[in-house]
């Protein structure tokens, strides 16, 4: 029977710790601050916001919300960047994505001060994981990592298949992999033979944003499966990009959809905003 990888048991430890951590820091005199932007009110960035500002306050990190309307002018908007960037007392700072479609999203990540870039999304932060260097890694793959690592799952030496090339999923996750010794594949829209590839995996990262599309044809027998999908199904039910009932029988170990890598993106993102105290530090 396949184990199911706990992304919200994980996830609860993570910020447990960081909890600690953090209570730690006040102690000495140092608090951490994160400042989470809001343009527009979409219904679904309204609740990520929501859910990042709860576990700030749940481990101790002082959020400053800032809701603006979907009238906010690029310019607007980075000025408000320029100005967080400059205030000693703000760590952290996240702009949710996306932006309405009058605002450029590349400008907006590249005025994050990368020092402040705590979604690591920054060319700065992306450039500093492939040469191996300290800087912010995005959350989502971070956190993989960390359902890997704390399931006693080896990566080390494992023919890793990653589906998907985006920059916030499917890239930096193929970089993390490689840095954990693994060899790595990474597949996309214009992959011959798929099926053939996904085979090879001892883990497949499964990262297309298509509900149930990997079944039981495209996994090896005892292959660990991380779902990173997130979908609505004809009954409303969540579900992810892999097939589970389909492969179960075929896996040793599969995230489940939801409580798989869901809970680890914001779990990462607190991560990352102590993170940052830590490289402030460093630089000055
Ligand atoms: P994107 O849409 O940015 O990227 C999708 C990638 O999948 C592209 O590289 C695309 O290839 C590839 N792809 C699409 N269809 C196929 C196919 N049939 N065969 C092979 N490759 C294909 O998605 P994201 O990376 O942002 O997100 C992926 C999924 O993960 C979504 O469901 C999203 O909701 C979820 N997600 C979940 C998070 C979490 O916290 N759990 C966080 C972030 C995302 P090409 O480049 O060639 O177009």
């Amino acid at each position: 029977m396949a184990f199911l990888i706990d992304g919200k048991k994980i996830s609860s430890q993570i910020k447990d710790e960081l909890k600690t951590e953090i209570a730690e820091m006040k102690k000495k005199g140092t608090e951490v601050t994160l400042a989470v932007i809001q343009v527009g009110n979409d219904p679904a960035s309204s609740v990520y916001v929501g859910n990042k500002k709860k576990a700030c306050a749940y481990i101790g990190i002082r959020s400053l919300a800032y809701e603006l309307p979907e009238s906010t002018t690029e310019m607007e908007l980075l000025t408000l960047i320029d100005e967080l960037n400059n205030r000693k007392d703000v760590n952290g700072i996240l702009v949710q994505l996306p932006v309405p479609a009058h605002i450029n999203e590349k400008h907006i990540i590249e005025a994050i001060h990368p020092l402040k870039d705590v979604d690591g999304f920054h060319p700065r932060n992306v450039g500093a994981l492939v040469t191996g260097e300290d800087g912010f890694v995005s959350c989502t793959p971070a956190g993989i990592i960390q359902l890997l690592k704390r399931s006693n799952i080896d990566i080390d030496g494992k023919e890793c298949v990653v589906v998907g090339r985006s920059n916030i999923v499917g890239k930096p996750m193929a970089i993390l992999l490689l840095r954990e010794n693994a060899t790595v594949t990474i597949c996309h829209s214009h992959t011959k033979d798929l099926k053939e590839v996904c085979k090879r995996a001892d883990i497949l990262v499964a990262a297309i944003g298509k509900p149930k599309f990997f079944n039981r044809d495209y996994i090896k027998e005892g292959a660990v499966v991380i779902d990173v999908g997130i979908h609505r199904n004809e009954q409303n039910k969540l579900c992810g990009d892999v097939d589970r009932d389909d492969v179960m029988d075929l896996v040793s170990a599969i995230t489940p959809v939801p409580g798989g890598v869901g809970p680890m993106t914001i779990a990462m993102l607190m991560y990352n905003c102590v993170e940052a105290v830590r490289l402030q530090k460093t630089e000055r």
